[in-house]
């Protein structure tokens, strides 16, 4: 018997091992094994397990990339597995392809796949339970009459059982006795000491209070019903038979039933109730004995958020995210494991978790940048818990207030099902929104300052958003705020100082900065955005007796000052908060009742391509924060150019309008999602060397007839913590064909030391 395993090194291969006859009987793929690595031990994987003489299995090793090496000679003694660390597997065989097809999908080593696929805590050599001494009374005691106990020993042995037993740390602190008391009593056979393990329990010093389902509104029925795909299971009379209803269908009968197993994408505009009805679906799962992952983007991961799983599913419920310790996080990830946690809530990662029976997976905002890895493996978690879902046969409902533009054309090319919420389910109306064009360099204008004096007289809060201009600029039109634009991509160009010229990132042509503007001839660019701290400064200088909370990258790079900041806003310790894209999602403030954005446009020139679309879910986002309560809000967006679609549609709540132009607009340009995309970016130390293996990887690159290849361009980031950085863009009708360019030229072409590429498949951001 042989096994292939993945050992925990990147060494993008599979190591082919003898199972010895001890351990045939129980060795599955998806355990932990300990196995002999050169001088070493090394702990791996079993990714696949083979009868002997599977000639295939000893010949060959089939690495991550595809590219199959032969084990050199017939007569290759393999080495025996150590040892089977952990019987239980910790990925099942479904969650095992899942993890091969994303490694062969974004070119990554599989190793990388598992590693991203667990929590670092759960693999730690010295990680496991914590153990403590439990105090019971014994059930079949002998009654306490007849034991000679003197007054104290009785009064102890019946606290311990008022209170159902303890900790004994605990109990001797609230029974004010001793561990040799309790000991004693033990030996009297009247109560029990065992270790057992306790719980770290990342919720443990949160009130949460459970809730009841609530009442559904009309939309939200409809959107249940969807996701549940009730007349399937109606007409199949089991839900449990959906997937086996599914295949006959394929055989030719009905086939318009099929389309109750696609993805749902859940359309609902803010506040229309989306959370309720994931609540009420995960409680059918959970009532039919299947679990559920609930995502969300990281930075919506608040307490509130997990509160409100916690609330309505108790214990059933485990939390997996960044801030939680490492013995919280072994804790919460075998709670999944053993099947004690039913509901998983987390941030990317909660894709990979091990739910058994797994009926439904939410990706709550699917919109969000933040599923999207920007390291290795770099996966989109929302593709990945598509394929989940097509893996496992489960249900897979992506939500969303402003769709993503991939998933938008899922519905159109009838991959996804469409159900729209166009509603609010609470108290509180959408609040109006204003445009407001801005002239000159002033930060605010006269209308949005007299908006601010109204709130700051009545009492009111004030949300003041400003779009983040990053590292990376574009050249803008101090005057008329018209932006050079590439004319064969529509995107605009990068601005590069170190030799002042304006670069397209998409096919990598450039042009000189011109002398005057192409619109109003004057001689003006500007490259600069307004900074947090320059417009807090103007605000103070507006409104000396405001009190204003500034939040940006720099104010919450603490732990927890992000909760911090927003906890002291909502008790109203402040009258003004300003901010980045962080404050614009996920909060709910009661006593906000003006929004304001100061430069709408700023994202909307960013040179990427998806800046319309950015620019549509951030003011969508933010116009939906004012008014929830019963306050009505009013948001007040400041923008050089108002004539913008993107402009109009947000002012219309029109996102079926703005993404069909975007759509067409993308289709025209050959940009994602008309074709897939990819970044090869290169960094090194030595300037002439990034630029010559750019450049180089870009011309063998472009004789390919299926890709199409930009020249090599540097990064926006040209140079950071010394390292220069330089890029190349693909992009193609297939995703596999780029895959195979990249495999086909690092393989070819591989580089020298000092030089580091990565490739990723449909990035984010050309940035
Ligand atoms: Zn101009
Ligand atoms: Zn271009």
């Amino acid at each position: 018997m042989l096994a292939k395993v993945a050992i925990d090194l990147a060494l993008d291969r599979l190591f082919t091992y003898e199972v010895p006859e001890a351990l045939q009987k129980k060795l599955a793929v998806g355990q932990l094994l300990s196995v002999p690595f050169g001088h070493r031990e090394a702990r791996g994987f079993a990714v696949e397990v083979g009868a002997n003489g599977t000639q295939d299995l000893r010949r060959e090793t089939l690495d991550a990339r595809g590219l199959t090496s032969k084990v050199s000679s017939p007569k290759f003694k393999l080495r025996p597995i150590t040892a089977i660390v952990d019987e239980t597997p910790f990925f099942s065989e479904k969650l095992l392809e899942l993890v091969k097809k994303t490694a062969s999908y974004t070119a990554s080593p599989i190793e990388s796949v598992l590693r991203a696929a667990l929590p670092a805590a759960v693999l730690k050599r010295s990680a496991r339970a914590k153990e403590l001494l439990f105090v019971e009374k014994r059930d079949q005691g002998l009654g306490i009459r007849d034991q000679g106990l003197t007054q104290r020993q009785k009064w102890l042995v019946e606290n311990i059982e008022r209170l159902g037993g303890g900790w004994l740390q605990q109990l001797c602190r609230e029974l004010k006795t001793t561990p040799a008391s309790l000991k004693t009593l033990s030996e009297k056979g009247l109560i029990t000491i065992e270790v057992r393990a306790k719980r770290r329990d990342p919720l443990a010093n949160r009130r949460i209070l459970p809730t009841k389902p609530l009442p559904l509104n009309e939309e939200q029925k409809r959107a249940l019903e969807a996701i549940e795909g009730e007349d399937l299971r109606r007409e199949t009379g089991d839900a449990r038979q959906g997937e086996d209803f599914r295949r006959k269908t394929l055989d030719g009968s009905k086939v318009s039933r099929l389309t109750s197993s696609r993805p749902v994408l859940l359309f609902g505009v803010t506040g229309s109730g989306k959370t309720e009805v994931y609540l009420q679906a995960i409680a059918k799962e959970l009532a039919a004995g299947r679990g559920a992952i609930v995502m969300v983007p990281e930075i919506a991961l608040t307490p509130q958020t997990v509160s409100r799983f916690a609330s309505r599913f108790g214990d059933r419920v485990a939390v997996l995210h960044s801030a939680l310790s490492d013995g919280e996080r072994y804790d919460e990830w075998h709670r999944i494991r053993s099947g004690e946690a039913r509901v998983v809530v987390g941030p990317r990662s909660a894709v990979w978790a091990p739910v058994r029976d797994l009926g439904l997976i939410v990706v709550d905002e699917e919109h969000e940048p933040s599923y999207k890895q920007d390291e290795l493996p770099r996966y989109h978690a929302r593709d990945i818990a598509v394929l989940r879902g097509a893996v496992e046969g489960v249900r897979v409902v992506l939500g969303s207030a402003t769709p993503s533009l991939e998933s938008w054309m899922n519905v159109k090319r009838g991959k996804y099902e469409l159900v729209e919420m166009r509603s609010r389910a609470g108290a509180g109306t959408l609040p109006s929104v204003r445009l407001v064009e801005m002239k000159g360099g002033s930060i605010f204008s006269p209308e949005l300052l007299e908006a601010v004096h109204l709130r700051l007289d009545r009492h009111e809060q004030v949300i003041l958003f400003l779009n983040r201009r990053g590292y990376s600029t574009s050249a803008v039109c101090a005057s008329c705020g018209y932006v050079v634009t590439c004319p064969a991509c529509g995107v605009a160009y990068t601005y590069h100082r170190a030799d002042s010229c304006l670069r397209c990132h998409v096919c990598g042509g450039w042009v000189p900065v011109p002398a005057t503007c192409s619109q109003c001839r004057s001689s003006a660019f500007d490259f600069r955005g307004i900074g947090t701290q320059r417009a807090e400064a103007a605000l103070q200088k507006c409104f000396p007796r405001a009190t204003v909370l500034r939040m940006d990258a720099d104010s919450t790079s603490r732990k927890n000052s992000h909760d911090d900041l927003l906890s002291a806003f909502r008790r109203g310790e402040a009258d003004i908060l300003l901010g980045t894209q962080m404050i614009a999602k996920g909060l709910d403030f009661p006593n906000v009742t003006l929004v304001g954005v100061l430069n709408a446009d700023a994202s909307l020139n960013l040179p990427d391509f998806r800046a319309g679309e950015r620019t549509y879910q951030l003011l969508a986002q933010v116009a939906g924060r004012a008014g929830r309560a019963e306050l009505p809000g009013e948001v007040i967006v400041q923008t050089r150019d108002s004539d913008a679609p993107v402009m109009k549609s947000v002012l219309r709540g029109d996102f079926a309008d703005f993404a069909t132009e975007e759509l067409a607009a993308r289709k025209e340009c050959f940009l994602p999602p008309a074709c897939h995309l990819a970044l090869i970016g290169f960094r090194s130390k030595d300037l002439k060397q990034v630029s010559n293996w750019a450049t180089m990887y870009a011309k063998s690159l472009q004789r390919l007839k299926d890709v199409r290849v930009s020249d090599a361009t540097p990064g926006a980031l040209e140079k950071a913590d010394g390292w220069y950085r330089w890029q190349i863009v693909l992009r193609a009708v297939s995703a596999s064909a780029i895959v195979r360019a990249w495999r086909w030229i690092s393989a070819e072409r591989p580089v020298p030391g000092g030089l580091r590429v990565s490739f990723d498949i449909d990035a984010f951001s050309i940035l």
